[in-house]
């Protein structure tokens, strides 16, 4: 059935990918729209980036959901969009759409730059975070048979680390980690997170809420290392709401006697990490004392102290990947735009291809800011359809065909439900809402009819 309506396709199933759809689909406007995701699942960074403990922040997905039905938005999971075997070239996709909305994120973890970064056992915060929510790339577990773990920087993913590691295996038990991710836990020896922020507290980018979060676990206690920076209390000329929230929670934690619990979270203020210590796996780290200059940076001493780790994990930001055949920012990691329109070295939109969320504008803001994005953009896409040249196949069954002769067997979203169905199956027994299925094997199987022959653990 050949369709006479623009079709657009968004290409990732994260919260900036859904809210471009959900705005898409909503306009006025007559468009038919597909979102292709390269995994089986929907929902991206809200799946396998937002903490498992973070239950509330996860009912989100009830909301980005609403596109899809009968007749609605379509899910075509399993879809690769790129160079590679098994995957649509950008320009082969491209022939099935009025326009292509890139949704992709920022993939990448950032790194140190220091010596002994590459060893096992030092990883960046994507593997650990894709590990414990079950994302199939990342189904080796981290080594936890150490009792001291560093986790490097001073943002909200960096607490989303020591958290998970420093809670109770029973604290996760009703989270929907997977299993084999709650027995890694459990016969883990973990007891020293050290958080290394390599500024002061008044620079941190946690915030106050989840900062907060780290003082109710049931086993740990924070301690809070500030080089006396927290003497004086809250500052009177600190006028921003949330630094003086964190302060105020620090200053407590700074002030307060350390307490009994079988784990430690350490805030290690001013402190940069200068080398990972090892031969064939990592041994510690070295870090080195900083001082604050008045501008809010820092200044190392050349003063060193070593830890006792057996695990670092770099928390320090994420950056985009290139999508081929479009211009790419390398010092920012995102793909230049004006109002999400994909421009080139001179300015000139590249036509019909548009980025929304976190390859738009870098790796910022909670997931509510990717709505306000997504809707900019939907209405740069909106303006431009009239102008737009049609598809070259524009008839959606010639997609399925073109799909099928990479290989490809598209998820759809009744598919989906199936392996959905399956994970609240798994946590039942757990008392936990879903438990992920984290093989991707697995996941097929659960989406084309299969349960995954899992009992759900009791
Ligand atoms: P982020 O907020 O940008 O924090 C990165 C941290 O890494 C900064 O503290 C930075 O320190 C530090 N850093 C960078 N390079 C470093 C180096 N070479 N050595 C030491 N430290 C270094 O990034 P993120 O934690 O990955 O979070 C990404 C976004 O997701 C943020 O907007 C975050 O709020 C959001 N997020 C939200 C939640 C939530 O709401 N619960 C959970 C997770 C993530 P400087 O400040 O000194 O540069």
């Amino acid at each position: 059935m050949t369709s006479a309506r623009p079709r657009v396709a968004v290409v990732g199933s994260g919260p900036s990918g859904l809210y471009a759809a959900a705005a898409l689909a909503a306009s006025d406007t007559a468009v038919d729209v597909d979102v292709l995701d390269r995994l089986p699942a929907p929902y991206g960074l809200v799946r396998y980036g937002v903490a498992p403990d973070h239950v509330k922040m996860k009912s989100v997905i009830r909301v980005l959901a609403r596109p899809f039905g009968p007749g609605e938005v379509r899910f075509l999971g399993g879809v690769t969009v790129g160079p590679g075997p098994g995957a649509v070239p950008l320009p082969v996709l491209r022939e099935h759409y009025t326009a292509v909305v890139h949704a992709s994120g920022s993939a990448l973890d950032r790194r140190l730059g220091i010596p002994g970064e590459d060893l096992p056992g030092s990883i960046g915060s994507g593997a650990m975070v894709g590990w414990y929510c079950g994302h199939p790339d990342h189904g080796v577990a981290p080594r936890l048979d150490v009792t001291g773990v560093a986790v490097v920087g001073a943002g909200n993913v960096a607490l989303d680390v020591a958290r998970v590691l420093a809670r109770t295996p029973d604290e996760l038990g009703s989270t929907d980690v997977p299993d084999a991710v709650l027995e890694a836990l459990r016969a883990g020896r973990v007891r020293d997170v050290h958080v290394l922020i390599r500024r002061g507290p008044q620079q941190v980018r946690f915030t106050p809420v989840e900062l907060r979060q780290l003082g109710d676990l049931a086993d740990a206690d924070v301690v809070v290392h500030d080089d006396g920076l927290l003497d004086a209390g809250v500052p009177d000329d600190v006028t921003d709401r949330h630094e003086r929230a964190n302060l105020a929670v620090l200053t407590e934690w700074a002030h307060a006697t350390h307490g009994t619990a079988h784990r430690r979270i350490h805030l290690r203020f001013l402190r940069s990490p200068v080398r990972i210590l090892g031969t064939d796996r990592v041994t510690g780290i070295v870090v080195e004392r900083n001082v604050l200059t008045p501008d809010g940076r820092v200044r190392g001493t050349g003063e060193e102290e070593t830890l006792d780790v057996g695990l670092v994990v770099r928390a320090v930001g994420y950056t985009g990947e290139p999508i081929g055949g479009l211009p790419f920012d390398t010092a920012t990691g995102t793909v230049p735009n004006v109002a999400g329109r994909v421009v080139d070295a001179d300015g000139a939109a590249v036509p019909g291809q548009y980025v929304t969320g976190w390859i738009r504008r870098g790796p910022t803001g909670v997931i509510g800011t990717n709505k306000h994005d997504a809707v900019e953009v939907a209405a740069s896409v909106l303006a431009d359809l009239p102008a737009l040249p049609p598809p070259v196949h524009p008839d959606p069954d010639d997609l399925a065909r073109v799909l099928a002769e990479h290989g490809v067997r598209p998820v759809d979203w009744t598919s989906w439900l199936r392996l959905d169905a399956e994970e609240i199956r798994l946590g039942q027994a757990r008392g936990a809402e879903r438990v992920k299925v984290a093989e991707l094997a697995d996941m097929l199987a659960a989406v084309h009819g299969a349960t995954t022959g899992a009992e759900p653990r009791r």
